[in-house]
């Protein structure tokens, strides 16, 4: 029995068997699924954990700069101001709080500007700043504050606003800086300028005034010794003028340079922009040294290269008092061979330029002296004034001038050798060419002795001087003693010519002048030409303005009167100004 219910038993437990697999596998896929579960909880766990981490070090980073920026904005002397967007004051810092004397709790809530503004701030300053505080625009401006004691300071204010979120406006951060002792050093400079600017327009009025003073008799020695040379004088006696001459002429040439540097240094001299002729320029150049080179057995030449203009536009006396005196020094410091001046035109990037090469075959500069000689008053060793003479003010008013013509001046030399001075300045061509000037020395001598002449001159001997000079040319002058005195001879009599001293007792030259020219109509009456020791830039601007056509520069001498008188009856048109 028991055999048969194991027997109906088996297909059941049979049936059971083959079930288990199937649960087991329905076990083991929870078991995984419960696995993987497990395994992305973790992962999920441990991602976070490092997030957090990560959060956690970008804070403690953060806290760090934020540490390191307090501090750093508490121990600069920076001021530093934050406001709100109604501009009252949110923060400042120490450096605020030890300038102004305002502590933090008194200054918060506050306007900066009315705790800090006082009666000699800048209202344009401050208006500028509302300006841009109510546009939110950043400024950058200096202003004068006052501490709570009253104590004024300057500070150099830069501000920005502070953008929030989606550009929110959160109110102004400014960055101060206290510039009082910069004011106050920039503000000692500019009295210093003031007072040396004084200094260099006192120096030459004193020198303008001094050279007058020296002109004026020198004039009369210059005057005198001119007409002793031309009576019977026996040798010895003609050697005695001729020096007090020489010696005349050498210490004129010196007022002028002193004259001429003093302008330069005080920036007073002013430039002339005329069309000239270049070759006329370098003629007169050779006219002036071309005897003594010959006496000397010296040669000078002076040659344009191919491609400089006849024509030019610019100082031409400054030019040709630049070339004078190198070719002066060059003929001085030479003993044999010559000079040399070449003209040449150059160009690089900043355009065209014209050259003078003067060289020597002279004795030659040491190279350690070269800059040196550009210096004022400085030779290449004190003997050279004894032996050649000079005052060591040429290089550099040459240099000087050079400057101010927009140019250069240098030089090479090598000792025993020789000398090459550079001068280059700005090629400039005139629109128009330079008015022909009258050649009077070319024309046959002009009968002057018709020529009705006044002469008004305050000075005895310089009167004297020039009637004598006048009487050599034939010409017989009236004499005034003063303005009031010229209008008196031109009321009795017509003038073609009147020789005006500029400052005389009374009524001075330009005075009388621009009275004859009021009397007279447009066009008629006489040419008149100033006398004048005043030899100051603008002179002659000042001359020609009051009515003046010409001036002459004491001491005179025949040769210019002769040359004035001679373009007068040549034409009162082509008046050179001598
Ligand atoms: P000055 O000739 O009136 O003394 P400069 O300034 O013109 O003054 O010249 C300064 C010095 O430079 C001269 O005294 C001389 O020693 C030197 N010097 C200038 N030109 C030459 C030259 N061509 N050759 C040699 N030495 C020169």
């Amino acid at each position: 029995m028991r055999a048969g219910r194991a027997h109906e038993q088996t297909p059941a437990l049979l049936d059971r068997t083959r079930t288990l697999p199937a649960g087991l596998v329905v076990t083991v896929t929870w078991f995984l699924i419960l696995l993987i579960l497990l395994l992305v909880a973790g992962v999920v766990v441990w991602q976070f954990h490092r997030e957090r981490e990560a959060a956690h070090s970008k804070l403690r980073r953060l806290n760090a700069e934020l540490y390191k920026l307090g501090l750093v904005i508490q121990a600069t002397d920076n001021l530093v101001v934050v406001t709100n967007p109604d501009g009252a004051t949110e923060w400042v810092n120490d450096a605020f709080v030890r300038c102004s004397g305002i502590p933090l709790e008194q200054a918060v809530g506050h306007n900066p500007g009315r705790l800090l503004q006082g009666p000699d701030t800048d209202p344009e300053t401050v208006a500028r700043i509302r300006t841009a505080v109510a546009a939110r625009e950043s400024f950058v401006e200096e202003i004068l504050n006052y501490s709570v004691e009253g104590r004024p300071y300057w500070v150099s204010i830069e501000a920005h606003p502070i953008l929030g979120d989606r550009e929110r406006f959160l109110g102004f951060i400014a960055i101060e800086t206290d510039v009082t002792e910069r004011r106050a050093i920039e503000e000692s400079l500019r009295r210093a300028t003031e007072t040396a600017t004084n200094l260099a327009q006192e120096k030459a009025a004193f020198l303008a005034t001094m050279s007058h003073e020296i002109r004026t008799p020198l004039n009369a020695v210059l005057g005198v010794t001119a007409l002793l040379i031309g009576t019977a004088l026996d040798e010895e006696q003609t050697e005695y003028v001729a020096t007090a001459q020489h010696s005349g002429r050498l210490l004129l040439g010196l007022v002028n340079d002193i004259l001429d540097f003093s302008a330069l240094e005080s920036d007073r001299l002013e430039l002339e922009s005329r069309a000239f002729a270049l070759p006329e320029t370098l003629y007169g150049v050779q006219s002036m040294f071309g005897p003594q080179a010959a006496g000397r057995g010296l040669v000078l030449t002076l040659t344009m290269g191919a491609g400089v203009p006849a024509q030019l536009l610019g100082d031409e006396n400054r030019i040709q008092q630049v070339l004078v005196n190198l070719v002066g020094n060059g003929l001085k410091f030479t003993h044999h061979g010559g000079v040399a001046v070449d003209v040449t035109r150059t160009e690089d990037t900043d355009g065209a330029w014209l050259r003078f090469a003067v060289s020597d075959t002279g004795i030659g500069i040491p190279a350690d002296r070269h800059e040196r000689l550009f210096l004022p008053f400085t030779q290449v060793d004190p003997s050279t004034t004894r032996q050649y003479g000079g005052s060591g003010l040429g290089l550099s008013i040459c240099r000087l001038l050079a400057q101010r013509l927009g140019g250069t001046l240098t030089m090479t030399s090598t000792v025993g050798e020789g000398s090459v001075f550079l001068f280059t300045i700005p090629l400039q061509v005139p629109v128009e060419p330079a008015r022909p000037v009258p050649d009077v020395s070319a024309e046959p001598a002009a009968d002057l002795s018709g020529l009705r002449v006044l002469l008004a001159e305050d000075e005895a001997i310089n009167r004297m001087v020039a009637l004598r000079m006048l009487a050599r040319l034939g010409v017989e002058a009236d004499v005034a003693v003063d303005g009031i005195e010229v209008l008196e001879r031109v009321e009795d009599r017509t003038y073609d010519v009147i020789f005006m001293d500029v400052h005389m007792p009374r009524m001075d030259g330009l005075a009388a002048t621009r009275a004859v020219r009021a009397r007279l109509p447009e066009g008629e009456g006489p040419v008149i030409v100033a006398l004048t020791a005043n030899a100051l830039q603008g002179d002659r601007e000042r001359m020609l303005a009051a009515g003046m056509d010409a001036y002459q520069s004491k001491p005179v001498t025949v040769e210019a009167l002769r040359t004035t008188l001679a373009a007068v009856v040549a034409g009162r048109n082509g008046v050179p100004a001598v």
